[in-house]
């Protein structure tokens, strides 16, 4: 009897984890996945001007011919 008990637990025990552990892995994917699409703090690329040589953030930078410059007036744009 207490053979059957415990194998009932084991099988029970090996579809726990079969069937569960998917599904954790899939939750823990998707909130990887929501992780990665917000953007982080810190990670911005610090680029330096050609110009002046100011460190400004790429998401700032003005690119103009493959270099960056930290304002227009560095750029040469107006
Ligand atoms: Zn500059």
């Amino acid at each position: 009897m207490l053979k059957i008990v415990l194998t009932i637990a084991v099988i029970a025990g090996v579809y726990y984890f079969l069937i569960k552990k998917p599904q954790v892995t899939q939750k823990r994917r998707e909130r990887a996945d929501a992780e990665a699409k917000k953007p982080k703090k810190g990670e911005e690329i610090m680029v330096e001007c050609d110009k002046c040589g100011t460190y400004i953030s790429t998401h700032e930078a003005i690119i103009k011919s493959g270099k960056y410059y930290c304002s227009k007036e560095c750029a040469g744009v107006k």
